[in-house]
């Protein structure tokens, strides 16, 4: 049901441009590389959770989700996407399926201040609730 109510407003924290994956897209840190274009570069996580865990980042500069959706230029948003879904299948998790997760902000624990999605995939990934919350 629509709501007549105005959504809140979300306040986006200024971008710092010295977080690590600034610093990756600049060259100035190393990194493993999955794939890159104009719009996006994809390399894999330090830190893996699963047997394949890749992070894509637009190469533009946008805090978190809300900032990109809201910011980014419609052809930076659909590139950003169907680069999403081009690296998905260049890993070859289509046929077995894949999990995209993106932390926005303190309770998902975004940890980078760059808007950024991780693909996770390469074997069964179990339930979204792992591991079981302590409370
Ligand atoms: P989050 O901001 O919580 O979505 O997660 C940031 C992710 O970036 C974590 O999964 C880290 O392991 C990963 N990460 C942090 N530094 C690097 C790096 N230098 N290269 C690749 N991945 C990184």
């Amino acid at each position: 049901m629509p709501t007549s109510q105005p959504l809140p407003k979300v306040v986006v924290p200024p971008y710092d441009k010295n977080n690590v994956f600034a610093r990756i897209l600049r060259g100035e840190m190393p990194f493993e590389w999955v794939y890159g274009n104009q719009y996006v570069m994809a390399f894999r996580d330090i830190a893996p959770v699963a047997k394949v865990h890749v992070l894509v980042v637009p190469r533009g500069a946008y805090v978190n989700y809300h900032d990109f959706i809201e910011n980014a230029p419609a052809n930076e948003q659909l590139g950003f996407w169907k680069a999403v879904d081009h690296v998905a299948r260049e890993l070859g998790l289509a046929e077995n399926g894949w999990r995209m997760v993106a932390n926005t902000g303190k309770d998902a624990g975004q940890v980078v201040p760059h808007f950024h999605i991780h693909i996770l995939g390469g074997e069964p990934l179990g339930p979204m609730d792992n591991p079981p919350r302590q409370n």
